[in-house]
């Protein structure tokens, strides 16, 4: 949970377009994009980007409102396309956390009890 914001993590460099990404939707202010090694099908993230917020606790409240309000609106366009049975939203904090992306995301992931999950 400590230390400073690192401007080439894999997010920034994302939203930089320094390496591509599948997006899924974006505004002025969040983006969410496919996760390249997906836990499931369909499986997104969401990411704030104006923010150098690495994790839940140092996110701006306007901010993460932001990013909560587009992880529903994504979370309901997975529904609509996928039809999963369940949808799992996960948030990790710092690596002791699970956490490998140092810029705070939202993890969408789609899960169907008849599939096996990677992760
Ligand atoms: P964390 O464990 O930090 O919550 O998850 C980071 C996520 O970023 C992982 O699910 C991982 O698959 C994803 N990821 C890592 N590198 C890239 C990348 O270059 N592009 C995309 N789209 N996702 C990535």
């Amino acid at each position: 949970l400590h230390g400073a914001y690192d401007t080439n993590n894999i997010f920034a460099k994302i939203l930089r377009g320094d390496i591509p990404s599948v997006k899924v939707w974006e505004d002025d202010h969040v983006l969410a994009f496919m996760d390249v090694f997906p836990q499931s099908e369909g499986h997104v993230l969401i990411i704030a980007k104006q923010s150098q917020a690495r994790n839940l606790l140092e996110i701006e409240p306007e901010v993460l409102a932001r990013v909560i309000a587009a992880l529903q609106r994504t979370a309901k366009a997975v529904e609509k396309a996928l039809k999963p049975e369940g949808l799992s939203i996960l948030q990790f904090n710092g690596e002791a956390g699970g956490q490998t992306v140092f810029h705070l995301h939202f993890h969408i992931v789609p899960r169907w009890t008849d599939r096996e999950m990677k992760g």
